[in-house]
């Protein structure tokens, strides 16, 4: 009789796991090779070997298991749908939009643009740089400000950066910030948050009286918002010279939709000018993200906080895009940073940038012009009602003074009953904003829920016939904006379409090859961990809303926070700071509440070793400590002597010490216990920058060996898409003593404890975080460890089969007498190439452009070499691609060691290639057209080509250009 094999079971047929190897990119075949090649028996051997054994995780993470792709996004669905979308009228820097369709499926919803990294390497980012060149002209020409940057994270922050700004800008020695009480509240709050630390007052007036007063007085700069919170339209053009007088700045944080109809900041010679862009094409999405902008004068340009993309020429002479100023940013600043702003709001600049181009001058205007009209019939039909506005001036939003704080509330709750939600300003007011999604039937509701039984409802039709915009005739804008082609140009959708596909072309992102940037962990972003966030039931999401309406945000914001203390050991976390800058800054604020609460405010010495992140010295410096740097021993620890003999120098003031683990130089440190209870014994707390997190998740965690606070990036380790630069999410995360210190938020409704708002939303940028609540539902315990375990096992692969070529600088201690062992990163050396013929790693990122790829990171945190990070997303075949590019290199490198090439003129030198180099009749190089461009085989099959030479930095800078310039795609010859 044959023997028939066993039908499988129906419990073997199911796959709950299946997605890890979807995620994880080297399979079980793969990695034997690979430990074969690293010496290491298994997978397990490895991580003993590498993992200090006194810090290894002994318990399994408190996650639950793996669930497929189809069941997480089924129970993500039935979440998202305990929140309740109604139709917001509630304004306050939060408006309804349409998100264009084509932008939403071809840049929101497009890996090509979210995927994309920051663009440090100008030549393989010119399409989003051309996009961010298109923000800034756009924010310039709504403000009439000469300079703009390319985002800033919210407006409160970008009011709280414009608030610095002022301060080292201005003659004024004063320590005042006036603000006008009608700004947005969020914006108020933060500002007091980051005033405090740096011995700033802020005085709010309140009244027109109050604001008399205090432009009177004495103070550095002052704040207006325009129009205001409750809608009104002040002018303040003769504000500004009293101000001006006194050697203060104007601060103005105005609406851009209403800028298109009202006389401009800049215009009446506002210094700097801040705002939200958010209306423009992104949707609510309970807070953020949302590109923020900054404005200012031009003496201002050069202490700019943020990103400023310029316009420079390449080697061919021709125009292109590159960061401007880069060596100004704060992580070359350092603890002189003024800011500490790094992942800004890239991708949704880009969409506002889009929804410009898409909808032109003219389209901008008429749908501003249709919300003011709409505003003015509204208020003609609450006046016959028999309301009262408390201003005869508005652009979209109308306050209204009820009879009673009661009769106010029952209208809120009315309007609730029939699917609005207003905003109920104070006591007996109420606000009403409307916006580009308000229609004739949103009128008709809204004045049935204000009428009183009896009361003959208005109409649209009866009211407009002689209802004008409540713009005051002598603050309506004259002057045109957005002439440059590309706001003219690309109005057909057809057009559109193009035009974004041929920016996107130029550029590479993680959907054509790896981009193994050290630091940064660009892993897979998963299109079942993007599907979520443009759900409507998360997307249309007012932060201010009833918390009722909230649900499903509640109980998203709890999973993820229990999951990320159970990846980190940490007792609480705040998932409100946007940006890991902005966590880093919420936890040493923590940490100075900490202090201050045992009347220890003294305690403000910050010790940061010398290889830190530039954003670790600059937080520390804004959250007012003082910076003192450790140094690091040779084999890129820290120096435990100097640290201790710094820790006992400053014993009595010591606030904190911040490291990262494993080191920024890709090795973990066997001393990290005894460096936190080394801290602890003089006083201070241990912040634990978490950005190399991916090393940790399952092996090790900061809460449990000795750290007190860490930052996440959730754009890193946890699949948020880096988006070009953003959005991010950088949750704080704290041991229990200083679960009281995390950031509040009054204005939404989060209880404070003395540490305030970071950010303008209470939930930060909420909803990017179904990503990483989709990466840990699909991955489960076990497969987040196996992740880390894969990136360690990645890098060591890299690291070992470049070893002859280009030898890793720093790895660990070995434990076993073999070669040592790198995290999950490796710095490859490639500084003596300097002396033995001219090359220098940037000219092997640039080669590697002509390879296909991304260049590691590169001359951080030492100079003149490459930080390589794999992640566990790539596959073997990948990790060989980009070795073999490598060791290509390395060939070609040895050609002009040899003086077979010369130094200056070789290919390294000449990198990248463009199309048009190789095919120029004037090629006169020592190396022949096709090994410029095709310098592996396999590259004729599949090629990037670079759209540009290499770009000139210095000529950049030198001309500071930052709007658009008329370039040859509009040309039609
Ligand atoms: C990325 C990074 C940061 C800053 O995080 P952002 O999200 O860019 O603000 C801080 N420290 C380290 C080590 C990093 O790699």
């Amino acid at each position: 009789m044959p023997v028939t094999a066993q039908p499988p079971s129906l419990a073997a047929l199911e796959n709950s796991s299946e997605f890890i190897a979807r995620h994880i990119g080297i399979t079980a075949e793969d990695e034997q090779h690979m430990l074969d090649v690293i010496g290491k028996p298994s997978r397990a051997a490895l991580i003993d070997s590498i993992v200090p054994a006194s810090i290894a995780r002994s318990t399994r993470m408190d996650i639950p298991d793996a669930v497929t792709e189809a069941a997480a996004l089924d129970e993500l669905k039935a979440m998202a749908g305990k929140n309740r979308v109604l139709k917001s009228f509630i304004g306050q820097g939060y408006y309804g939009t349409h998100t264009p369709g084509v932008i939403l499926r071809n840049i929101l919803e497009n890996p090509a643009w979210y995927t994309a990294y920051t663009p440090y390497q100008a030549e393989i980012s010119q399409g989003r740089m051309e996009a961010l060149v298109n923000f800034q002209t756009m924010v310039c020409e709504l403000t009439a400000m000469p300079m703009a940057n390319a985002s800033m994270l919210d407006e409160a922050t970008a009011a709280a950066e414009a608030m610095t700004l002022a301060k080292r800008s201005v003659r004024s020695k004063s320590h005042v910030l006036v603000v006008a009480g009608d700004c947005h509240a969020q914006t108020i709050e933060v500002l007091q948050t980051r005033a405090a630390p740096l011995g700033l007052e802020i005085k709010i007036a309140n009244s027109a009286q109050e604001w008399a007063a205090a432009l009177a007085g004495d103070y550095f700069a002052v704040l207006a918002q325009y129009p205001s919170t409750s809608g009104r339209i002040d002018d303040l053009r003769a504000d500004v010279a009293t101000v001006h007088a006194k050697q203060a700045a104007f601060i103005v944080a105005a609406d851009l939709l209403a800028l298109t109809l009202l006389v401009p900041p800049g215009e009446f010679d506002a210094d700097i000018v801040v705002g939200t862009t958010q209306r423009f094409g992104m949707p609510l999405c309970n807070g953020g993200p949302h590109a923020a902008y900054m404005a200012c004068r031009d003496e201002y340009k050069r202490s700019m906080p943020g990103r400023l993309v310029g316009v420079s020429v390449d080697v061919h002479g021709n125009p292109a895009y590159r960061l401007a100023l880069q060596t100004r940013e704060q992580h070359i600043r350092r603890e002189k940073a003024t800011s500490n702003i790094c992942t800004a709001q890239v991708l949704p600049a880009v969409v506002a940038s889009m929804y410009a181009v898409y909808h032109g001058p003219q389209g901008l205007k008429r749908i501003a012009q249709r919300v003011a009209l709409l505003t003015a019939i509204l208020a003609r039909g609450l006046q016959g009602l028999g309301y009262t506005l408390t201003s005869s001036s508005a652009f979209d939003t109308l306050t209204l003074r009820c009879a009673t704080a009661a009769q106010a509330q029952t209208l809120q709750a009315k309007a609730v009953a029939s699917g609005m939600n207003l905003r109920r300003s104070w006591e007996q007011y109420l606000s009403i904003s409307l916006d580009e999604t308000s229609t004739r039937e949103d009128l008709a509701q809204l004045w049935s829920v204000f009428a009183q039984a009896g009361q003959t409802l208005p109409t649209v039709d009866a009211l407009q016939t002689d209802a004008a915009p409540l713009i005051p005739a002598e603050l309506q804008r004259s002057s045109g904006f957005l002439s440059h082609p590309v706001f003219n140009s690309h109005h057909s959708e057809t057009g559109m379409l193009r035009y974004i596909r041929m920016l996107s072309d130029k550029d590479l992102a993680l959907d054509r090859s790896m981009i193994p940037l050290g630091s940064c962990t660009m892993k897979l972003n998963a299109t079942s961990e993007m599907i979520p966030i443009t759900w409507p039931e998360f997307a249309n999401i007012h932060p201010f809303c009833p918390a009722d309406q909230r649900q499903g945000y509640a109980e998203l914001d709890a999973q993820l926070r229990a999951w990320l203390c159970a990846a980190t050991g940490y007792a609480g976390i705040s998932l409100q700071p946007n940006a890991g800058s902005q966590g880093e800054y919420a936890g040493l604020l923590a940490i100075r509440g900490w202090h201050a609460s045992r009347g220890e405010s003294h305690r403000t010495i910050c010790l940061i070793p010398s290889s830190a992140h530039g954003t670790n010295p600059a937080s520390a410096t804004m959250a007012g400590m003082q910076v003192i740097v450790t140094a690091c021993d040779a084999s890129g620890n820290v120096d435990m002597n100097d640290l201790r003999a710094k820790c006992e120098q400053h014993s009595a003031n010591l606030a904190a010490v911040m490291i990262t683990y494993p080191s920024t130089h890709g090795v973990f440190e066997t001393q990290v216990k005894e460096l936190c209870a080394l801290v602890h014994q003089h006083g201070g707390r241990v912040y634990v920058d978490g950005a190399n997190m991916n090393a940790l998740v399952g092996t090790a965690a900061p809460g449990e060996f000795g750290g007190d606070v860490s930052h996440l990036n959730l754009h890193k380790t946890f699949c948020i898409p880096h988006g070009g630069g953003g959005p991010g999410v950088g949750p704080v995360c704290v041991v229990a003593d200083l679960v009281p210190f995390l950031p509040g938020h009054v204005a939404g409704g989060v209880p404070s404890h003395g540490v305030g708002a970071v950010s303008a939303a209470p939930l930060g940028n909420a909803a990017v975080l179904p990503i990483s609540w989709m990466y840990i539902r699909m991955m489960g315990s076990d497969g987040l460890k196996h992740a880390t375990e894969a990136a360690i096992l990645a890098a060591n692969y890299i690291s070992a089969r470049l070893s002859s070529a280009y030898p890793t600088l720093y790895a660990s201690a070995s434990t076993d007498g073999r070669p040592g062992h790198v995290a999950h990163e490796c710095i490859l050396d490639l500084r003596h190439f300097k002396e033995s013929c001219g090359v220098m790693a940037e000219d092997v990122a640039k080669r590697l452009m002509d390879y296909g790829f991304h260049a590691p990171t590169l001359s951080f945190p030492v100079p003149n070499t490459l930080m390589v990070e794999p992640t566990e997303s790539e596959t073997l075949a990948e990790l060989d691609r980009f070795i073999n590019a490598m060791l290509a290199i390395r060939a070609e490198i040895a050609q002009v060691e040899t003086g077979a090439w010369p130094q200056d003129n070789n290919p390294l030198k000449h990198a990248p290639h463009t199309a048009a180099c190789v095919v120029d009749a004037a090629w006169e190089r020592p190396y022949a057209r096709e090994l410029g461009a095709f310098p592996l085989q396999s590259l004729k099959a599949v090629k990037y080509w670079p759209t540009v030479g290499r770009v000139d930095n210095v000529y950049g800078d030198r001309n500071l250009f930052c709007s658009c310039v008329p370039i040859a795609q509009y040309s039609t010859t």
